[in-house]
């Protein structure tokens, strides 16, 4: 399926040739009509032609089209095509933030100082904690030892 534009075909349904019209072409064969044989209508340069593929005219689209509830609603459109500018606008104003975001996030470690290491006297006093913990731990293992022999 594709869409025509630029090129007046002939419409499936209803036969007309629009130059200022889309089509789809449905990629579909399809076996209608010889166009173009009464003599009236024949004008230099137009020859009979076989409608033998499923093409509509964007005027039966919308007809056909509203049958399942669907319409060409213009002002929708138009408000389609603004909301997405802002969209695009938006995406790229969000893009520029974060860039920013990383490049502050980068200064801001670079400005952070490293977590400070104990100092001497702060080591000494961490050791003698943990020494102290593993002689009550000790004293208390004897205890229980002494205990259970009687
Ligand atoms: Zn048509």
């Amino acid at each position: 399926m594709r869409l025509v534009v630029g090129k007046a075909l002939h419409c499936s349904r209803c036969y007309g040739q629009y130059p200022g019209r889309r089509y789809v072409d449905c990629d579909a064969a399809w076996d209608g009509p010889v166009v173009n044989q009464v003599a009236s209508v024949m004008e230099p340069g137009v020859d009979p032609m076989a409608i033998d593929d499923l093409i509509l005219c964007e005027d039966c689209i919308v007809e056909i089209a509203g049958l399942v509830g669907l319409s060409r609603d213009e002002e929708a459109q138009r408000k389609l095509t603004e909301q997405g500018a802002v969209i695009a606008g938006q995406d790229q104003q969000i893009a520029k933030l974060l860039n920013k975001i990383v490049k502050l996030e980068g200064a801001l470690h670079e400005l952070t100082p490293p977590k400070p290491k104990r100092t001497p006297e702060e080591q000494r006093e961490f050791m003698l904690k943990n020494l102290e913990k593993a002689r009550a731990v000790r004293a208390a293992n004897r205890a229980a030892a002494k205990a259970k022999a009687g």
